[in-house]
């Protein structure tokens, strides 16, 4: 699919950032390119428009960027899954590990309904450890997780492995 490699291409590498060791997937330079943004959604909308989903979580910050264009294709609600202490009203909240330490993921209560079918979106996949927060969150007011999908993953930290039976969906590794 020439789409794919137009998305990896425009997808920019900085080494040694946010610390020294990473290299960090920039998907600020997808965005610039609309043609490349537009074939991004638009391999999303194709998979999911037909499968019945009613809610799209986007992940803070990027699921925030790629989640709500899928959402409003498909005709599905979107619900932000934020850090903590910025959602407003009431939440329920999921800890997770991170290389060091933990962090919390929020979601406002009464946003999702027991019964719903929700995809998870975010920018790229790494350890896993942030979308299976997500899945752990929406499961917890039984909410049915069809799929997890994101742009990018990194293969070799084996992310998949932490999301269990949940199918994960990626366009660029
Ligand atoms: P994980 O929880 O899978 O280890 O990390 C994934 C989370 O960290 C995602 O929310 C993602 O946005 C962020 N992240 C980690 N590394 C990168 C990277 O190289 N590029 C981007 N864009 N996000 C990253």
């Amino acid at each position: 699919d020439d789409r794919i490699s137009r998305i990896s291409s425009s997808i920019r590498v900085i080494p040694d950032f946010p610390k020294p060791g990473i290299m960090f997937q920039d998907i600020t330079t997808l965005l610039l390119d609309p043609k490349a943004f537009k074939d991004t959604i638009d391999l999303f909308v194709e998979r999911y428009k037909d499968q019945n989903i009613n809610v799209v979580a986007g992940i803070e910050a990027r699921g925030f960027i790629f989640g709500p264009p899928i959402a409003l294709a498909i005709g599905a609600k979107f619900v932000p899954m934020r850090k903590p202490k910025k959602l407003p009203g009431e939440v329920i909240s999921e800890e997770y590990s991170l290389e060091y330490g933990t962090d919390i993921m929020e979601m406002h209560v009464g946003a999702v309904q027991a019964g719903e079918r929700a995809l998870v979106v975010d920018d790229l996949i790494a350890t896993g450890g942030t979308l299976s927060a997500a899945i752990r969150l929406l499961e917890r007011v039984g909410v049915d997780v069809v799929e997890c999908a994101c742009v990018i993953e990194l293969p070799e930290l084996k992310g998949r492995n932490r999301l269990g039976d949940k199918p994960l969906f990626v366009l660029v590794t």
